[in-house]
């Protein structure tokens, strides 16, 4: 697996549940969202009502869980959590939501992925907290409409362009997360480093936080491996040396690329000339999934300015070719 990668990993797990936010007010960046949020969350307190259902979607890795988490937490009810794909039948969504207490939050992570039978579940009980259940076979078969507690369905995806159209307008609060600036993971590496007990010293967080790819998990990925190095190379503390040596020794560059990022850009210039390439193309020619290129590294490479999407195919920036020490290309003519 990639170091950079935004997707969980297995070594991700334990670090991930011990730096993981519980407050909005410990919850870095994301204003406007935290902003709303804040308001939201007075509001349904006030009335004693459920918070309104709230769709969270953006690259992986940026704090859906732990946003979702810390609605819960802030409202004071129980969060119960399962994902699109673990949903295989609609009597699953059924046990889910009829085990739900008043005001409780259900967060569904992937909910693109649900299937479109348990996906119909979903409607009356988001919109009308019904659950409409079929009784009997054949022509005797008759439909039940069950009440369900006011609840809060929070979900979260990374393709809101996969969700249909009546799923998406059952959410009264649409947010969407964005990469964070470096300032903003350099806070949450130096807390990171706080609550594991590591001390940084110099631009230290801000040298990993640099090589974070705008993405909080890899921050904390990054400074987990450069404490390793800290301990066995230094005498433990992390300073600014000994951040860029071990995020070198990664394969890390200075803007947080890989070598597989860089296979990718050197394979979109010596072979089609910048582009426009196609993405299905880009992958077979470097051996990934389109879907995983689409999803994942491409958002940070156009957000950074190093790749351009348009109707023709991708294009590599100006910007690349710099960071790459390439001669930029003269498209006048
Ligand atoms: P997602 O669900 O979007 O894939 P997570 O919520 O699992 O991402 O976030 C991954 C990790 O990054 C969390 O465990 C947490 O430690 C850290 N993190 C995410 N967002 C923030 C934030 N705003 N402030 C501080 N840490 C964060």
């Amino acid at each position: 697996d990639r170091i950079i990668s935004a997707n969980l990993m297995m070594e991700d797990q334990a670090v991930e549940l011990s730096l993981r936010p519980r407050y909005l007010a410990e919850y870095i960046g994301q204003d406007q969202i935290k902003e709303n949020l804040t308001i939201y969350i007075e509001a349904a307190k006030m009335r004693k009502e459920a918070l309104d259902h709230v769709l969270l979607y953006g690259p992986p890795g940026l704090g859906k869980t732990t946003l979702a988490n810390i609605i819960a937490n802030e409202l004071g009810v129980s969060l119960r959590t399962t994902s699109g794909p673990a949903i295989e039948r609609p009597g699953d969504l059924a046990a889910l939501l009829t085990n739900l207490q008043e005001g409780d939050v259900l967060f569904i992570d992937e909910i693109h992925r649900l299937h479109r039978t348990v996906e119909e579940v979903l409607y009356p009980a988001m919109e009308d907290f019904a659950l409409d259940i079929m009784i009997g076979k054949g022509p005797s078969a008759r439909s039940v409409r069950l009440d369900l507690p006011p609840f809060t369905l929070i979900g979260a995806t990374t393709r809101a362009g996969l969700l249909s159209a009546p799923l998406r307008d059952r959410f009264g609060v649409v947010s969407r997360l964005e990469f964070y600036s470096v300032d903003q993971l350099s806070y949450i590496v130096s807390r990171g480093a706080d609550i594991l007990g590591i001390e940084t010293v110099g631009d230290a967080a801000d040298e990993i936080a640099l090589r974070s790819r705008g993405t909080p998990r890899i921050a904390n990925r990054l400074l987990k491996r450069v404490r390793d190095y800290a301990q066995v190379r230094g005498d433990g503390i992390i300073t600014s040396a000994i951040a860029k040596e071990s995020l070198q020794l990664l394969q890390v560059d200075p803007m947080g690329l890989d070598v597989i990022d860089h296979k990718m850009l050197h394979a979109m210039i010596n072979n089609f000339r910048g582009g426009p390439v196609g993405l299905d193309t880009i992958a077979a020619t470097i051996g990934e999934e389109s879907q995983t290129i689409e999803d994942v590294y491409e958002p940070y490479l156009m957000q950074i300015g190093f790749l351009q999407r348009t109707p023709r195919g991708r294009i590599v920036a100006p910007a690349a070719y710099t960071h790459l020490g390439l001669p930029i290309p003269n498209t006048n003519g």
